[in-house]
């Protein structure tokens, strides 16, 4: 077997793993990059946190990204217990996306949270070809449970990869050991994990002081060095830790790039999506447009506009309603009105305004702003501009429940002007 001359960082967690990591995800793609990496994957602890920014970054860079998670297992989920084992999770492909971000879901809900989010071993066992399933660290199942427990076997042979690490740790050793010997004997490949947390020394010192701050520590720090590699310093560590034979480790690091083949790229839908409330985008349209008009008349018939505005307002109101067709935007600005209107009836306290939607006259007549745009001379094209594709997501207006339905006026409540 051939030195292997890199290898695939799937096994990897960042700032995105609470408390026991201090490093931002982009360093890590710098270093893939730097050493000549096409891929890297994400492996947070228990929920795949901050996924689509790092696709994002990964596409950017143009490394290949491979979404994954190292979720926990238990053995039942009733009486709870807090067994909480690890697991790595790789989707394969768009499929084992979905499947893995719904596993996710399900893991967080009251019937499988304890501490952590779970998924049960029975869950585990029916986890499809399209995710690729690894043995994780010291806290997998296949280390912490006894070989004679009837989960143990079905367990193991459900694994697509049985993970080594690198770690001079004598638990580490006599795991990797026994891994190896379940690899011989049940015919799963070996992979190398590195279980990687920080970019540098300087990051792995800094993890530590969030370790201490936990209370937590592996007894012996060294010995878990879970520094960023590269891959002769991979191959290096496994030498030192002997628990495998050189051929062993060699294609556990290889398959490890196997992986990122076996992985397929996919790509993001970014396109900009607004609610449909009503079937169909013109049928909002039309709805949103009425109301726009009987809401003009009725805060002119009550004076809440003034009549020497009706003028400016008709002709605001016109420019606006075609910029929203437009842009598509219409059942969104329904849905807000939709929602503050509600809101407002429910004796629930809104904000003034929030942002950019100071400036739009529909949303003053639709209830979904109290501000009065033309008498604050609020510019709407900061609101919605027909030449600027982006999403209107910085400026919907802010509920805020102060606490119970006071049954004050709505205006005079904690009104969040921004
Ligand atoms: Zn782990
Ligand atoms: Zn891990």
């Amino acid at each position: 077997m051939e030195r292997p001359t890199r290898y695939f960082l799937y096994h990897l967690h960042s700032d995105y793993s609470f408390l026991d990591s201090c490093t931002d995800f982009g360093d890590y793609i710098d270093l893939v990059k730097r050493d000549g990496g096409k891929a890297i994957a994400s492996t947070e602890h228990g929920l795949p946190r901050g996924w689509v920014s790092k696709k994002l970054q990964c596409d950017k860079a143009g490394l290949k990204f491979v979404h994954g998670v190292e979720i926990y297992l238990t053995e039942q989920l009733e009486p709870k217990v807090r067994d909480n084992y690890h697991t790595v999770l790789l989707a394969k492909n768009a499929e084992g996306l979905k499947e893995l971000n719904s596993l996710v879901t399900i893991s967080s809900d009251d019937a499988h949270f304890y501490y952590v989010n779970r998924l049960s071993f029975e869950e585990f066992l029916g986890i499809s070809d399209n995710i690729i399933k690894t043995s994780a660290c010291l806290a997998s199942p296949l280390n912490k449970l006894d070989e004679s427990d009837p989960w143990f076997e079905k367990l193991l042979r459900h694994y697509d990869y049985l993970e080594v690490q690198p770690h001079n740790h004598p638990d580490q050793i006599a795991f990797n050991k026994r891994l190896a010997a379940y690899s011989k004997k049940y015919g799963i490949p070996l992979v190398a994990g590195t279980d990687t947390h920080s970019s540098s020394p300087y990051k792995a010192e800094c993890r530590s002081i969030l370790m201490a701050a936990k209370h937590k520590s592996y007894g012996d720090e060294d010995a878990f060095d879970l520094t960023y590699k590269i891959v002769d310093e991979l191959i290096e560590a496994f030498r030192v830790q002997g628990a495998m034979s050189q051929e062993e480790y060699y294609e556990a690091i290889e398959n490890t790039n196997h992986i990122a083949d076996a992985c397929e790229d996919f790509s993001l839908d970014t396109s900009i999506k607004y609610p449909i409330l009503h079937g169909s985008k013109e049928d909002d349209e039309s709805i949103f447009v009425q109301r726009v008009w009987e809401s003009l008349d009725d805060k002119l018939e009550k004076g809440i506009i003034p009549r020497e505005q009706e003028t400016a307002f008709r002709d605001a109101l016109q420019e606006e309603l075609r910029v929203f067709k437009k842009l598509g935007m219409s059942g969104f600005m329904l849905s807000m009105s939709d929602l503050v209107r509600w809101c407002k009836s429910e004796g629930m306290a809104i904000g003034t305004a929030r942002g950019s939607v100071g400036g739009s006259r529909a949303a003053y007549v639709t209830d979904i702003i109290d501000l009065n745009p033309e008498q604050w001379h609020t510019v709407f094209s900061r609101f919605a501009n027909e030449d600027r594709v982006e999403i209107g997501d910085q400026w919907s207006p802010r509920t805020v429940m102060c606490g119970e339905k006071s049954g004050e006026p709505v205006n005079a409540g904690c009104a969040l002007a921004a």
